[in-house]
């Protein structure tokens, strides 16, 4: 027998999206007409536009929804984990507000997580609308990333997925703060479907991710699941110190057995600009290290709240 489903709250992070969320809320609320309950969160992660005053009327109008007005952009992850610490539905769906991920095939992800999957995951067969260079720019950042962490990831999957309760227990009972949640959720195990659709275009706005943020983040998240770097690091200077100890044997045999010498002062000088600058890499991979432990060292929260709108008052004093 399948999963029974109570109420399904479907996550929804914004930043500036004035021009589409109304739509968006149309487009989510009748493709999940036929579905027993269910609760929409937005969540406006700083919005420098109308879109708070947008959804301050949706929720007026609905009581099925609830909003959740972040103090400042704390950037999408921290949106969507907010969602999910408000969440009170059995599954969470979590889908962003541009229409990209169509919300008509929720009611067919719900069916899978009936038959008993845990996490039912988005895979983009396809992009349009997307640039090529970031297309390709996410796909080699996917292949390094596989690469370099245990952790393996599906190439295409994204952040548009649904998840049981259970695994949005287990996702906020991690520590740490600063993570990419695809990369996460393999990591998360438990019985995980990948579904393939058709990724569309943005339905009106632009994207918030310009190519220097998608690059700080791929750089963030290689760097919070894999030591690699610093294994890559420790293997070269092994190298090169096995290269000198060739140099300096060979250096000396050719000195005291013959009557030659090793010649050239210039290899001596390149030699030593090629290790310094090794050097600084690797000790600027180590502060790379070192920077992020500091982060979360210091334990702040991920988001912080200006504004609930819609809960139970007793959620408020969270
Ligand atoms: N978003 C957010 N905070 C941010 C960046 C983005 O809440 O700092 C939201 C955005 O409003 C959208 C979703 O995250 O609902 C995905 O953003 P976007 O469409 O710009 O990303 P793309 O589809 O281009 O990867
Ligand atoms: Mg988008």
């Amino acid at each position: 027998m399948g999963r029974c489903l109570s109420l399904l709250s479907v996550v929804v992070p914004c930043l500036d999206e004035e021009q589409v969320i109304g739509e968006t809320h149309r487009r989510i609320v009748s493709a999940l007409d036929a579905t027993t309950g269910f609760e929409i969160i937005y969540v406006d992660d700083g919005s420098q536009d109308s879109t708070l005053n947008i959804l301050r009327e949706l929720q007026q109008a609905d009581q099925r929804v609830k909003v959740i007005s972040l103090s400042r952009n704390f950037g999408q992850f921290a949106a969507l984990t907010a969602g999910m610490q408000h969440a009170t539905g059995d599954v969470v769906a979590l889908i962003d507000a541009d229409l990209q991920d169509p919300p008509e095939i929720i009611p067919d992800m719900l069916e899978i997580w009936q038959q008993g999957a845990d996490i039912v995951q988005g895979l983009r067969t396809n992009r349009r609308g997307e640039k090529s260079l970031r297309v390709w720019s996410s796909n080699f950042f996917m292949r390094i990333f596989n690469i370099m962490s245990d952790t393996k990831f599906k190439p295409g999957v994204g952040d548009f997925m649904i998840i049981d309760r259970a695994v949005t227990e287990a996702f906020m009972s991690l520590p740490e703060s600063r993570h990419f949640l695809r990369c996460m959720i393999p990591w998360l195990g438990f019985n995980h479907e990948i579904f393939p659709f058709e990724r569309e275009e943005r339905d009106a706005g632009k994207t918030k991710y310009s190519l220097r943020k998608l690059t700080s983040l791929a750089i963030d998240s290689i760097l919070s699941f894999s030591i690699a770097p610093l294994r890559i690091a420790t293997r070269i200077g092994l190298l090169f110190s096995g290269l000198a100890f060739v140099g300096i044997t060979y250096t000396l045999v050719t000195r005291l057995f013959t009557d030659a010498w090793v010649p050239g002062w210039a290899i001596v000088f390149i030699t030593i600009l090629a290790l310094n600058g090794l050097q600084l890499l690797f000790l600027g991979i180590i502060g790379e290290y070192l920077g992020r432990t500091y982060g979360e060292v210091k334990r702040r929260p991920l988001y912080l709240v200006r504004e609930r709108l819609g809960f139970a008052p007793e959620r408020r004093g969270e």
